[in-house]
């Protein structure tokens, strides 16, 4: 089987002096093919498609340009369940799981195709004696995103729809941990219609990354993953005179409030704590219940759900939760475990040991629940992006809300509760980007934007929806006057007022 490549200028491109990486199936453990790692001039040949796409892509009608995405659109439901298989088969995640997935990042390429209304700028007329002004939003040029693992599908089509329905061209660095999604759906972007260059695919690695962080031809950066490299993509992209947007890690504490329908509260911490085996920037991973008696009833109505929770291959009908996505993430998320256990934390339910018959080389860990969790202890603090539930105990919602606003991450945070004046409170004053009521996920829609606060972002706008309008473009403010009937002005050497 040849490699994974790339897709520059509208061809699938490879290049033989690249180096190889296994990519596995994380369910079975298998090697199940190979990705390229590209080489500095192979991410240069893609910059330089891009380049030379986007000045007829820039002039090209927005409408024009909305209308091919319509067809991508058309296209991404008509291959979705290819798209879903290659999800499943590379990150491990179930198949109802992709099909969210992917349906989150459909509606992103529905929300480019309404982009020509929020392009239309501003209008004044008479700013001045026969002096009219305006402002409208010009395209960058090449911008570049680089996506994290855990949504192949998803986090590339937050991205490069809203870019491209701007005028842009784009080179995208998909996670070479399962960069098949990725291709396949850029494959299917160049049978919309959309032109050759103006959608690039770069598999790699750091090199790769940095070839986009310097070149002086990329205008502007998307990034998506964890805080350390998106803080490194950040620094450097802006050193090199980038826009740049860089959305990290996450730590999202759910709060319990004593009034809350617990039944409910539970069955919303399982979808959110255990879905996706945790990997999800928006997972929540701690439980903060007010007040003991919430806290013993929580854990005594979660350990049972955990013992039904249906852990196995994406393959398998009826499978609730996959494996991790690596050996090295799987030790890594087990060591946490240790780790809890070490500092004193109580372990209510232990996924480590756990085996899915037929596929006992697989990245499976079971769900795991830790009780009495202090802010100190390693598991609290770090964002550990697994199947690890950590319930803490606060005496009030105040102390729950100033655990929360210490904590170095800001992304999302939800609380259950029935009283109005607290959640009223509590979305008034938490200092977190993504807030739910009610709601334990709260990711926003496609006509909303997405981004945290604190050490969860890094750039001013958020990611999709309106903000990705004004990230993916630049401001020009034009005034114009057409002197009449001959008539000379004298030279003003006054500040014009
Ligand atoms: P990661 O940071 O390891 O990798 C993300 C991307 O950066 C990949 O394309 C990778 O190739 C590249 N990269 C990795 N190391 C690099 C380096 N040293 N220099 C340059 N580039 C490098 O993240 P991941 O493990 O793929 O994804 C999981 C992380 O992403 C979690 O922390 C999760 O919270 C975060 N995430 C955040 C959001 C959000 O919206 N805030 C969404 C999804 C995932």
């Amino acid at each position: 089987m040849s490699p994974i490549g790339h897709l520059i200028g509208g061809k699938l491109a490879s290049c033989p002096q690249a180096r190889l990486q296994d990519v596995y199936n994380p369910a079975t453990g298998k090697v199940t093919g190979q990705v390229e790692l590209a080489a500095k001039t192979t991410v240069e040949a893609a910059i330089a498609a891009a380049a030379a796409a986007f000045p007829a892509w820039r002039e090209m009608i927005p409408a024009k340009r909305a209308r091919l995405l319509g067809r991508f659109m058309t296209l991404l439901e008509a291959h979705a369940d290819e798209i879903c298989a290659l999800v499943t088969a590379e990150h491990g995640k179930v198949p109802d799981d992709a099909r969210g997935e992917l349906q989150r990042g459909i509606e992103n390429v529905e929300f480019a195709t309404y982009i020509p209304e929020l392009l239309k700028g501003e209008h004044s007329k008479n700013v001045g004696p026969k002096i009219d002004s305006w402002s409208e939003f010009q395209p960058l040029g090449v911008v570049a995103g680089i996506t994290p693992f855990n949504f192949p599908a998803m986090v590339p089509l937050w991205m490069y729809p809203a870019a491209i329905a701007c005028g842009n061209t784009f080179v995208l660095k998909p996670s070479e941990r399962d960069p098949s999604a990725a291709l396949y759906i850029a494959q299917l972007a160049l049978e919309a219609g959309i032109p050759p260059g103006v959608l690039n695919v770069v598999n790699g690695d750091k090199l790769a990354v940095d070839t986009l962080l310097t070149d002086k031809r990329v205008q502007a950066v998307s990034f998506v993953g964890s805080t350390p490299i998106a803080e490194y993509i950040y620094a450097t992209a802006s050193a090199n005179g980038k826009r740049v947007q860089a959305l990290g890690g996450a730590k999202n504490h759910a709060v319990v409030m004593p009034d809350a329908d617990l039944d409910n509260a539970v069955n919303a911490l399982m979808g959110a704590a255990y879905g996706s085996c945790g990997e999800r920037c928006m997972a929540i991973s701690v439980a903060v219940a007010v007040g003991d008696e919430v806290g013993d009833a929580l854990v005594a109505k979660l350990g049972p759900a955990l013992a039904r929770l249906k852990v196995g291959s994406g393959a398998e009908a009826g499978s609730e939760m996959g494996p991790l996505i690596s050996r090295p993430h799987f030790e890594k998320v087990k060591g946490y475990v240790d780790a809890g256990v070490a500092e004193g934390a109580k372990l209510v339910v232990d996924g480590r040991g756990l085996t899915v018959p037929g596929h006992e080389a697989g990245y499976f860990l079971g769900g795991t629940l830790f009780d009495r969790v202090t802010p100190e202890m390693s598991i609290y603090r770090d964002e550990i992006f697994g199947p690890v539930l950590c319930v803490v105990r606060a005496h009030s919602l105040e102390e729950a809300m100033e655990l929360i606003d210490a904590h170095e991450y800001g992304n999302g945070t939800c609380i259950f509760t029935r009283d109005g004046e607290a959640a009223r409170y509590f979305t008034d004053n938490i200092k977190v980007g993504m807030v739910g009521v009610n709601v334990p996920l709260p990711v926003p829609v496609a006509y909303h934007s997405f981004g945290g606060w604190k050490r969860s972002l890094f750039g001013d706008l958020s990611a999709y929806g309106p903000d990705a309008v004004r990230f993916y473009t630049r401001r020009k403010t034009v005034s114009q006057r057409w002197p009449t009937g001959g008539v000379r002005e004298k030279a003003q050497f006054a500040f014009p007022a």
